[in-house]
């Protein structure tokens, strides 16, 4: 994907590509009505296209190209012993720090990183250096007052308030919690958990689809689902939602294989973010100091957002943390028996819990990346007149219409022929149809929604059967005959 704008500022690209989302019916802030609800965004018409091809896109190349993963459908409400179990009644926990004057709360990690932030913008690159080496090795050791210290020592202070009156530091559980079925009696009875990630759904599931499935070890579960976490700093657009959709997938392994794994996971999840033609020097690894508490290896895959360097997806070696939990929890078994042969043994491998690599993708930072990637604003001015463009470079697979049916004119039979070209295409791929307004304007309109093809009809396809087709990314037009229209869409989208 190209990527050439000519924005100044990155955080003025940023606020180009939220206002660009909104104007074309990609993402509209929340209950906008009611001045909308912080951190909940819904995606209009060509977003819910363009994030439903990420999803297909995604769950093409995990499932139907790897014949050992399956994919299930969980529900989001779980048994309230699940989060037990996974660790995320007592762990799921982020340090939070108030301001006193401002009443504003605070993650510490991100109140640390801004200010880091702000040094590297200064060039004290080393002081910045430093701040996020001891804020890493403290929040590895939980130590809430080190931490404390660390933000009262370097005077940070509060962004709206501008003060340093901070409360002590302290943990905030960042599930959401409803009540099931008629109002409870005691105290916490009947009361579930919106799920936090997609994964426990695959775990509770491990061996209905095991064994349904006669799946062998290695093998993997794909799953694509809303998640719902209170985050408190939540100020990014759609990178940080309060609801929001993973792409998740657990690979369930022999124990004791799993850095190999890990290692081939990594690779083959940053091929899937290369193959859609972004650029090599966008993305970056960036390993785990604190490691989640189920995990023994983790990373991020990070791509430079118009926000800087952030996490798209993560890659965790979770153990046989949550498999191991649930038999406990649930008094069930969760093995594997594994009749392949042990040659240190000579025997076969038996009974074991398996160890899992997960791969867990957000469908919303990876449209907010398409999105950042495609965004580009183009100069087109000449000697005579000032003129640009804004124009969505998706890739053709991932554009939300790959073809706008254009007749020049209203009039003279193009429109009966246009439509024909619609009934022709429309079953094998999204068509857009339009009539109104200058062609050059439609043109522009179908750039600013990334479509890659447009074709006109004018008075001489009455002649002689041909249309005009023109290239999003390059403007360039030719004719072609009619019935090349439609394979030269479907040979570009693959
Ligand atoms: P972060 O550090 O940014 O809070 P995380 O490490 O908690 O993310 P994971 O628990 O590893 O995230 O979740 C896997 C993926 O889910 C992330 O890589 C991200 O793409 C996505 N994700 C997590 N939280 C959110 C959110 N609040 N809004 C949108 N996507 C999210």
């Amino acid at each position: 994907m190209a990527n050439d704008s000519k924005t100044t500022s990155k955080a003025g690209r940023f606020q180009d590509i939220i206002s660009h989302c909104k104007e074309y019916g990609f993402v509209f802030p929340g209950s906008e009505i009611y001045d909308g609800l912080q951190a909940v965004y819904d995606y209009g018409q060509w977003g819910s296209e363009l994030k439903k091809n990420i999803k297909d896109h995604w769950w093409k190349s995990m499932t139907q190209m790897h014949e050992n993963i399956v994919g299930i459908d969980a529900a989001i409400f779980m048994h309230p012993t699940t989060w037990k179990a996974s660790g995320h009644i007592d762990n799921f926990n982020d340090p939070m720090i108030d301001n006193k004057d401002s009443k504003k709360r605070y993650r510490v990690d991100h109140l640390i990183e801004g200010y880091a932030e702000k040094l590297y913008a200064e060039n004290k690159t080393q002081e910045a250096e430093e701040v996020l080496e001891e804020m890493n090795s403290l929040l590895a050791k939980d130590d809430f007052e080190g931490l404390k210290k660390l933000i009262v020592d370097h005077k940070i202070k509060c962004p709206i308030s501008g003060t340093s009156n901070w409360t002590d530091i302290r943990q905030f559980n960042l599930m959401f919690s409803t009540q099931m079925g008629s109002v409870a009696g005691e105290e916490g009875e009947g009361i579930v958990y919106l799920r936090p990630e997609t994964a426990q759904g695959i775990f509770v599931n491990f061996l209905n689809v095991q064994k349904s499935g006669r799946m062998k070890i290695p093998f993997g579960i794909a799953q694509i689902g809303k998640a719902f976490r209170n985050e408190i700093v939540a100020r990014q657009f759609i990178f940080r939602m309060r609801e929001f959709e993973q792409m998740e997938m657990q690979f369930f392994i022999r124990p004791g294989t799993q850095k190999e794994w890990y290692e081939r996971w990594k690779e083959t999840r940053m091929n899937w973010h290369l193959s859609l033609g972004i650029a090599k020097e966008r993305y970056r690894f960036h390993n785990h100091v604190k490691l989640a508490h189920y995990a023994d290896a983790a990373c991020d895959i990070e791509y430079e957002f118009p926000i800087g360097f952030k996490e798209v997806e993560g890659i965790h070696s979770r153990t046989d943390f949550d498999l191991k939990n649930h038999q406990e929890y649930s008094k069930k078994k969760m093995q594997y028996f594994d009749n392949d042969i042990d040659p240190a043994t000579g025997k076969p491998y038996g009974n074991y819990i398996p160890y899992v690599i997960e791969t867990s993708i957000g469908l919303d930072r990876m449209f907010l990346l398409v999105m950042s990637e495609a965004y580009t604003e183009e100069d087109l001015s000449t000697a005579e007149k000032q003129d640009s463009r804004v124009v969505l470079k998706f890739p053709p697979s991932l554009a939300p219409v790959k073809l706008a049916v254009l007749p020049l004119v209203k009039k003279d039979g193009l429109p009966e022929i246009a439509r024909k070209i619609m009934d022709d295409c429309k079953a094998s791929f999204r068509c857009f149809y339009e009539e109104k307004d200058t062609i050059g304007k439609r043109y522009r309109r179908m750039d600013a929604i990334g479509t890659p093809f447009c074709v006109t009809v004018d008075q001489q396809t009455k002649e002689d059967n041909t249309v005009t087709i023109r290239y999003r990314d390059t403007m360039q037009q030719e004719r072609i005959h009619l019935n090349k229209i439609k394979e030269i869409i479907l040979q570009s989208i693959g």
